[in-house]
């Protein structure tokens, strides 16, 4: 008979990072989780509100009508597209379908503070790149660290949080250096945000070379943050994998009528992005007026380094009702509002910041 053994968990996880959400503070102006500030149009919250009325119904299993139309509006091939619930489920997706115990992600520190979270969930190893002086991926350094273990290597670009955006001519040139076996996915939760015209579209970069992916979301510049639903590009073999590791019925029903009707009503959404563009140079250029050390940014946030202050500073914003992403002993990363007087309340708090 088996002896009685007391039940447990994976020791390993005991390690795990949390993820830590931006707060909400009742009151506050939220400027902590890079959302958009505004509701999405009518036609949205209609098509969401139709789609309530049916979730007794399960959603379609293999996203069939949000893949036709997310492939549509790309101008990709069907199988080439996979659906997921946010695009933080998709960048898990890709370390299950491309890892096993031991293999190695490789991504930049500090990126999106997801990546080390669902590296180490598949059991794989966290390789983590530095940041150049400058707060750009150092795409050497992270060509240099692959082995014959990596399997993953993750850009976000633009950077979360530095801000910071790679140039195609940089991003050329390191996919030809990083071995074929290493997929590459390029993180572009904040694509919409870009104006640098050097900065690449990752799907045309991507065209013709099948260890590179694309993902995108929904939750950023097309504000369903809170429904969960994105999208990701890569080779039809890396693809079907994708999509059998997800969580069946993952993308549930209101997150697919949701996505359609914002690629629907993208015009309209997508000319939101300009006002917040146009409030990012704004807010970089009156922060660094005040003095503070903030590298520039192609995303709808800012990140201002202020090292050992970074806790003063937050609860300093906290106690004129801002709430910010804070890093302790690294900086504060801090949405960009497309309404100028969240953004004032910031440029406030920051001013009366004592420096
Ligand atoms: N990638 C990056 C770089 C992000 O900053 C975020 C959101 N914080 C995501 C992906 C995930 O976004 P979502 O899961 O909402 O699509």
């Amino acid at each position: 008979m088996m002896r009685d053994m007391p039940l447990s968990v994976r020791a390993d996880l005991a390690d795990l990072p949390n993820y830590v959400p931006g707060r909400k503070i009742p009151g506050a102006i939220v400027l902590s989780s890079n959302e958009v500030s505004t509701r999405p149009p009518q036609s949205v919250l209609d098509a969401i509100a139709n789609a309530v009325a049916e979730v007794n119904r399960y959603p379609q299993m293999a996203n069939d009508d949000v893949l036709a139309r997310t492939a549509a509006y790309i101008g990709q091939p069907v199988e080439r597209v996979a659906i997921g619930a946010g695009s933080v489920a998709l960048g898990q997706q890709y370390v299950q379908a491309m890892c096993r115990e031991g293999d190695e992600v490789v991504f930049a520190w500090r990126s999106f503070e997801a990546y080390p979270i669902i590296t180490h969930v598949v059991g794989a190893r966290s390789v983590r790149v530095p940041l150049d002086a400058d707060h750009r991926h150092d795409l050497d350094a992270m060509a240099h660290a692959c082995t014959d273990r990596t399997k993953v290597l993750f850009v976000a670009n633009p950077n979360n949080p530095s801000g910071t955006a790679m140039r195609t001519a940089e991003l050329e040139r390191f996919f030809d250096r990083v071995p074929d076996h290493v997929l590459i996915v390029l993180d572009e939760a904040y694509r919409e945000f870009v104006t640098d015209p050097d900065v690449p579209d990752g799907l045309q970069l991507a065209q013709g070379r099948e260890n590179v992916a694309v993902s995108r979301t929904f939750s950023k510049a097309y504000g369903l943050a809170g429904v969960r639903v994105g999208y990701s590009v890569a080779s039809p073999l890396v693809t079907t994998a994708v999509r059998k590791v997800g969580i069946p019925f993952g993308v549930n029903r209101v997150a697919q009528a949701a996505a359609i009707a914002s690629m629907d009503a993208a015009d309209e959404l997508l000319a939101r992005c300009a006002p917040v563009t146009a409030q990012r140079e704004r807010v970089h250029a009156a922060l660094l007026e005040m003095g503070y050390d903030v590298p520039p940014s192609q995303a709808n946030f800012v990140w201002l380094l202020l090292g050992e202050r970074t806790a003063a500073f937050n609860e300093h914003c906290l106690e004129q009702k801002v709430v910010v992403r804070a890093f302790a002993g690294e900086g504060a990363r801090v949405t960009v509002s497309g309404l100028p007087e969240e953004n004032d309340a910031f440029l406030a708090a920051a001013h009366s910041f004592p420096r």
